[in-house]
């Protein structure tokens, strides 16, 4: 049984670098976000100085990389498979396996 309670706080440990990770590249898009409603010229509208089109190209691209990041790394440390929608899932919904007390 220590081992599988061994494996199993690793599993938590795991999770919680996840978890972490997953903060920062939707806080990351976040910051982006702001940066760019912040960077907003008043009268003219453009973001930066930038065409809408560009600007909108431009946030689109971040969209999709925060998006593949995120896919790619909110995964069960155990199983591999994705996590799911929730944020703060308590067990893997495949593997069972416990993420976190
Ligand atoms: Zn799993």
């Amino acid at each position: 049984m220590e081992d599988t309670e061994h494996q199993g706080s690793q599993f938590k440990q795991a999770y919680a670098l996840v978890r972490r990770r997953q903060l920062m590249i939707w806080l990351g898009f976040g910051a982006i976000i702001l940066a760019f409603i912040l960077g907003t010229d008043r009268e003219t509208g453009a973001a930066f100085g930038l065409p809408d089109s560009v600007a909108a190209f431009i946030l689109l691209g971040f969209l999709v990389l925060a998006s593949v990041l995120s896919y790619r790394n909110w995964r069960c440390p155990a199983c591999d498979k994705p996590l799911g929608k929730g944020f703060n899932p308590t067990k893997c919904r495949y593997c069972q396996v416990e993420l976190h007390d």
